[in-house]
């Protein structure tokens, strides 16, 4: 009743204003409610229509296939990527690995390889990087027996690598820069963050370990940024993620292929290994060595004799980081060919191709399935 003379009245209910336009207020509640729903369902639908494709849309666009290539650690670097906003996310990543290459660089002052080396055996605060890097350095050179020993920094400067002048060094020198090779000659502390060398003769050199550990932190960094398919290339340390970089994903990813340089002729390729996450880092005698008296002298030195290593001519090595890749490689070649691909064996997730000084081919036990060689 009290309903009903509202309407009649055509005047505002106290209560219920909007009564007063309705005939039967119940089922008009009741209808005009529904037509609001359909409505506004409608009305909601178009725009999450419109809002779900300016999303998809925008994230179409921001998909970029990324690409930069610069000098640095004394090689070329190459990184590629596809995902959101690359072009900005590789931009970062040059950023920080040259941060990264100016801790860990011995020849860049104030580097904190630099300053533990003129440190006069004092402790050292340095980064976590460094430690990190001195933590992979130790556990190869462990399971190695010293086949890889970053405290050959001396002996390596004896003979020029690093330096303009490349020469062979006297025995009586030779034997002086031998007294600091040993990784028991460096001390550190993970979670004091300090190093020290405790011979007044060492000299650390990290150059067969920092490439492939700023490999592995730059991959990181480009992941950590959501990007899902990257290669980063270090002169031939390279590293992969999610497969080929700039191809069509709606067929899938596809395994990345690095090709692996015939060490007597660099502009031919004698394999190609293919993988779809990981690093394949090649050691070689190639690429930095000198000629004297008719002898080549390579910048892997075996840290028992201090001098360059002989009999391999390039090492492949197939292994999920980097880091311990680069520094399995520089061991391997100072092992030779038996007691290298005995080391391969026996250490789980790593796989290695070997070439000796003769051309032969040698591999572990599971490259040959990763492995297409071209000979
Ligand atoms: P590249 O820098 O050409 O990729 P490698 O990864 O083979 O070469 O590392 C060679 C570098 O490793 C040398 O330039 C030197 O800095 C360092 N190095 C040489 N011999 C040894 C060794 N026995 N143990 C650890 N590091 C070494
Ligand atoms: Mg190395």
């Amino acid at each position: 009743m009290h309903k009903l003379w509202a309407v009649r009245r055509k005047v505002p209910h106290e209560n219920h204003p909007w009564l007063v336009y309705c005939r039967a207020p119940r089922s008009a509640v009741f209808l005009g409610g529904s037509q609001l729903k359909l409505k506004q369902l409608l009305l909601a639908f178009i725009l999450l229509v419109i809002v779900s494709g300016v999303w998809v849309l925008q994230g179409y666009l921001s998909m970029e296939s990324a690409r930069r290539d610069v000098l640095m650690m004394d090689t070329f670097v190459s990184v590629m990527a596809d995902g959101r906003e690359a072009e900005r996310v590789l931009d970062e990543t040059v950023v920080e690995m040259r941060r990264l290459e100016a801790l860990l660089s011995a020849h860049i002052e104030g580097s904190d390889v630099y300053r533990i080396n003129n440190a006069l055996g004092a402790q050292v605060s340095v980064s976590a990087e460094t430690i990190e890097v001195l933590e992979v350095a130790e556990e190869v050179f462990r399971r190695t027996n010293g086949a890889f020993d970053v405290t050959i920094g001396a002996v390596l400067r004896l003979w020029g690598f690093g330096t303009e002048a490349r020469q062979v060094p006297t025995a009586e020198e030779l034997l002086s820069a031998m007294n600091g090779v040993g990784f028991t000659n460096v001390e550190f502390s993970r979670e004091e963050k300090w190093v020290r060398l405790k011979h007044p003769a060492t000299r650390l050199d990290l150059g067969g370990v920092a490439k492939g550990y700023i490999v592995d932190r730059a991959t990181e960094f480009i992941y950590s940024r959501g990007i899902r398919h990257a290669v980063v290339d270090a002169g031939g340390d390279v590293r992969i993620t999610g497969g080929r970089p700039n191809s069509p994903r709606w067929l899938g990813a596809r395994k990345a292929r690095v090709g692996v340089q015939d060490p007597v002729n660099r502009e031919r390729l004698v394999a190609v290994v293919s993988v779809m996450d990981g690093a394949v880092l090649t050691s070689g005698d190639y690429e930095r060595y000198f000629v004297e008296d008719g002898i080549r002298y390579t910048h892997i030195i075996d840290p028992r004799t201090g001098s360059p290593v002989r009999g391999l001519s390039s090492v492949t090595i197939v292994t999920s980081k980097a880091a311990v890749a680069d520094a399995i490689a520089t061991a391997v070649m100072v092992l030779g060919k038996e007691a290298g691909l005995a080391l391969i064996e026996d250490w789980e997730g790593v796989e290695a191709l070997l070439i000796t000084a003769e051309q032969e081919f040698i591999m572990s036990s599971g490259m040959a399935a990763l492995t297409e060689v071209l000979r």
